[in-house]
């Protein structure tokens, strides 16, 4: 974990309620202030901080409507809240924490307490961030896992159907990767899988992009906006990318480690599903395979198949 300070929200309509506040954790935290309920959602949804401090009553909107609304936001929706409130209302206590917020502090404030219950949850959240986070990620290769890509795929596909957007799924596999474990011990071969995975993510540069790793030796790309030609392009480049690694595979089957790609490119209509253009993906990715592997296969809009290569030699694909 890095060094920076954990940013802390204050939305609070009193100037001289979150001016105490800040004085007490400004040691720890890097504090923003907001005096206005709008101004407060405005800023947390940069979705920055780590914490929220808000009061309960506010003259714009009230502490319990800006906590709906956070909870209803993807953005904020994972920041923990401590409520606001006055000795006096026990009732808004028992209120907040029934609709989500983390904790309560009351007024008048006390500095050990305010410290050590902030102190909590920050800690809290970034547990359950790091958790998040490593759910989400493939630990060989550092890139998306399989559970990221269920996710990602469907809201990608049902943003490029509302935004009729072309899409193309990529369906990318090591060649004879059998083989070269086989060869150069598993070990080995998981460093190629981390600079395979390495090679194509870093070419993708569009925040759309997206690239997983599928499962095993196979990756899975998606793309937004790029038509059918682009897209079979870009993937020319990184097949080739990765062949320019030079990492020696077994000379009885190829020089170089290399990869076989197979693609479709589609503008998605409502009654389309992703699954069954996923499976043309996976059989342009058979084709490539069986044509001599090293090569892009590609189903353009028209259903036409584009090769990149001649096909080698009739060969036996088990
Ligand atoms: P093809 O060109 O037809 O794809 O042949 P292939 O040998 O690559 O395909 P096959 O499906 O027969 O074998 C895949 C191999 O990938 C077998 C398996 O040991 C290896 N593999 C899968 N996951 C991992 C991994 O995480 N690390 C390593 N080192 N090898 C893996
Ligand atoms: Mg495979
Ligand atoms: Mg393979």
């Amino acid at each position: 974990m890095n060094n920076k300070k954990n940013k802390i929200l204050i939305i609070d309509d009193s100037q001289i309620q979150a001016k105490a506040l800040k004085d007490i954790l400004e040691d720890e935290y890097d504090i923003t202030i907001s005096q206005t309920a709008q101004d407060g959602l405005n800023n947390a949804k940069t979705g920055v901080f780590s914490l929220i401090l808000l009061d309960v009553i506010m003259p714009d909107l009230d502490g319990f409507n800006v906590l709906c609304r956070l909870q209803e936001t993807v953005l904020t929706k994972y920041i923990p809240i401590i409520m606001i409130t006055s000795l006096s209302d026990a009732h808004h206590e028992e209120k907040g924490l029934t609709m989500g917020a983390v904790d309560y502090i009351a007024k008048p404030f006390n500095p050990l307490i305010v410290k050590a219950r902030v102190r909590t949850h920050v800690k809290l959240y970034q547990y359950q961030m790091n958790f998040r986070r490593q759910a989400m990620v493939d630990e060989l290769t550092g890139i998306a896992n399989r559970r990221s890509y269920n996710k990602n795929s469907r809201i990608k596909w049902r943003e490029a159907i509302r935004l009729e957007l072309p899409f193309s799924i990529c369906m990318i596999d090591v060649d004879n990767f059998k083989l070269y474990n086989d060869t150069y011990g598993h070990a080995a071969g998981d460093k190629v899988l981390a600079s395979v995975a390495q090679t194509i993510s870093s070419q993708l540069h569009r925040a759309t992009d997206f690239v997983a790793r599928y499962g095993g030796e196979e990756f899975v790309v998606l793309l937004m906006e790029n038509n059918a030609r682009a897209s079979f392009d870009f993937l020319k480049r990184i097949r080739q990318s990765v062949e320019d690694l030079h990492i020696p595979q077994n000379p009885l089957v190829a020089r170089w480690v290399t990869i076989s790609i197979g693609g479709i490119t589609l503008t998605p209509q409502i009654e389309n599903t992703y699954d069954s253009y996923a499976q043309i993906a996976d059989t342009m990715l058979y084709d490539a395979k069986r044509y001599g592997r090293n090569m892009v296969v590609w189903s353009n809009e028209n259903k036409e198949q584009w090769r990149e290569k001649e096909a080698v030699l009739p060969q036996h694909h088990p």
